[in-house]
């Protein structure tokens, strides 16, 4: 079972700080943290659909199926990360105001 989600690397740690209101998206590193959890899970799909298409053209059926497992997973992680992100930028958002 692979990773989703690795922590960014060479970030500053402190990754569950509560919201920075003064901040803003720009050098925010919860923003930073969730694109790049974003294209990590991106990135996975990319590399799961290829090596599923692979199985698939092979005929391998066993491979093929524990691939899509994991796509369903990455994606699903993928729809959580972006949700996160959105309702992350809506505090943004309301801190403004
Ligand atoms: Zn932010």
């Amino acid at each position: 079972m692979t990773r989703i989600f690795r922590h960014p690397v060479g970030g500053q740690g402190g990754i569950l700080k509560p919201m920075p209101t003064e901040i803003s998206t720009a050098n925010c590193p919860e923003c930073t943290r969730l694109q790049d959890a974003t294209q990590d899970a991106l990135r996975q799909l990319v590399r799961l659909t290829s090596s599923q298409l692979e199985a698939f053209q092979a005929g391998d059926n066993g491979r093929f199926a524990r691939l899509d497992k994991e796509v369903e997973q990455v994606m699903g992680a993928k729809e959580r990360t972006i949700g996160a992100f959105h309702q992350h930028q809506k505090e943004h958002d309301n801190a403004r105001r």
